[in-house]
């Protein structure tokens, strides 16, 4: 009797998504070989075009793909990684309502499980800010500053329409500066259907606690950006951290407290909780792999993406954590578990940075491509075309193309989907905020702790 060899994928981000995809494709007639993905969603996120939803210049089921309209035989399920066991080649899955547990087991075993946000233990971040990392992320930011503008419309005291209408954006790397520019652009032009608010109580603060922001970009695309952002009337404090969030004030260790119910944190990110009890060599929590990404001393174990430690032969330094490089890992860590399957001789991942590109707000951006640097609006375009034809499937392309085309005519909607999650915390803030933003200064509402732990950049994407 011939056995099948089975291949487990973890994670569907661009890592798994990729790998998966391409052993699909490989195996598609090979009645000896399974391939199986698992991922806590049934879709595939388009990171990159996160803030343009938090904008309200895009849906989010524009830049989402549903997994099973991707792969052709492979079988997807949906369901929540409860713990890998590498000795015994088991990994235990947990899914439905009721969590029940089921077991997979594995010839080979690709680890692409990503990274999840890190609050770094400060207080309040945890319960209280809103991150840029999920698919619900800027839907939930989005309707949290409808809800802002809707309720300081009805409110009297200035000094609270004020606070509601402050947004602080913490991190400025990528994910924080796209953010805040994109979030900056929504608030500025939503404001006008609100008559009785005074777009000068508009407050909008990025906090980035290195000298300029984007640095993987060098420093002249990033001091552009912060000019571009501050004639936009984003205010960019450098060399500041964020030390805690009560809900109606985040604390910088400039010691000024920003009366606020907005927090969006994007600075910091740690890789998935699960991998950590994982009895292999970590950097920074990331799985340590050879060149060819298998897991020293468990063969038939591979790791891509985010949560792998990945060096560049060349600079002797990690592969950064984006997915341009996640995509790349994903097609070597197939073709190599080919190899391993079919007795060839496995290849080493290389690969160089081929650019960045971030926007910073309307028609604006900057670029680094093959070494040449844009700025402004060519890089916003390039920006756009690039990925444009990145996005999986023509659907999503035509969809977000059409959107495009529609922003360009039209402001964006600012109708505001409530989820009862979300009116019940706003709620709880406004009432907090409220009362802070009457009473007199300074209220102590915080004990900050000590820090821990020094946060550091957000994603470096290209
Ligand atoms: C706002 C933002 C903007 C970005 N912009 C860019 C950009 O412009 N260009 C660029 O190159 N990169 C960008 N990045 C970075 C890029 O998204 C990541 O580098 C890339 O997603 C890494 O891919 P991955 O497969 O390793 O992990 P992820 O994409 O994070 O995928 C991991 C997957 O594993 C799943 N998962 C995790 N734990 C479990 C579990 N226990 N059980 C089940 N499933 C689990 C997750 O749900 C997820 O689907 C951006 C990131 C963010 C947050």
């Amino acid at each position: 009797m011939t056995l099948r060899t089975r291949i487990l994928v973890l994670g569907a981000g661009f890592g798994g998504l990729y790998a998966a995809l391409f052993l699909d494709k490989t195996f598609v007639s090979d009645p000896y070989v399974e391939v199986t993905l698992v991922s806590r969603e049934n879709y595939a996120l388009f990171t990159p075009m996160l803030h343009e939803v938090a904008a309200g210049e895009l849906e989010m089921s524009d830049i989402v793909n549903p997994i099973r309209k991707m792969l052709r035989h492979a079988v997807f399920i949906e369901s929540e990684v409860h713990s890998i066991d590498l000795l015994n080649r088991r990994v235990i899955i947990s899914h439905g309502v009721l969590a029940r547990r089921q077991e997979l087991v594995f010839d080979h075993l690709v680890l692409a499980l990503g990274s999840e946000t890190n609050f770094f233990n400060l207080p309040g971040l945890a319960e209280r800010a809103i991150t840029m990392k999920s698919g619900t992320d800027p839907f939930l930011l989005r309707n949290r500053v409808i809800a802002l503008l809707e309720s300081a419309s009805l409110e009297e005291s200035e000094s609270v329409r004020r606070a509601m209408l402050t947004f602080v954006v913490a991190g400025g790397g990528f994910a924080g500066v796209e953010t805040v520019g994109a979030l900056n652009d929504f608030v500025r032009e939503a404001v006008k259907s609100y008559p009785k608010l005074n777009p000068d109580w508009i407050r909008l603060l990025l906090v980035h606690p290195g000298t300029v922001v984007l640095p993987e970009l060098g420093e002249n695309l990033g001091l552009y950006a912060q000019e571009k952002l501050r004639e936009r009337r984003v205010e960019i404090q450098t060399g500041t951290r964020v030390l805690g969030f009560s809900g109606n004030r985040v604390e910088l260790s400039s010691g000024e407290a920003v009366k606020t119910a907005t927090l969006i944190w994007t600075a910091g990110v740690t890789p998935a909780s699960v991998l950590s009890n994982l009895p292999c060599k970590k950097e920074k929590g990331r799985l340590v792999v050879d060149k060819n990404l298998e897991v020293p001393d468990f063969p038939g174990v591979w790791a891509v993406g985010d949560c792998a430690w990945i060096l560049n032969r060349k600079t002797g330094k990690p592969h950064p954590p984006t997915a341009q490089h996640a995509i790349r890992q994903a097609t070597q860590v197939g073709k190599n578990i080919v190899a391993a399957i079919r007795g060839a001789q496995k290849k080493p991942f290389l690969f160089s940075t081929l650019g960045q590109l971030a926007t910073i707000g309307r028609r604006t951006g900057v670029a680094n491509i093959l070494g040449i640097n844009f700025s402004g609006f060519i890089a916003w375009f390039l920006w756009r075309s690039i990925y444009l034809l990145k996005l999986p499937r023509f659907e999503k392309k035509l969809r977000v193309a059409l959107g495009w085309t529609l922003d360009l005519f039209f402001p964006p909607d600012i109708v505001q989907y409530v989820t009862v999650r979300d009116i019940e915390s706003l709620h709880e803030h406004l009432a907090h905020l409220r009362k802070n933003a009457l009473q007199p200064e300074p209220e102590e509402i915080l004990t900050i702790k000590p820090l821990t732990a020094i946060p550091g950049p957000d994603h470096s994407p290209v």
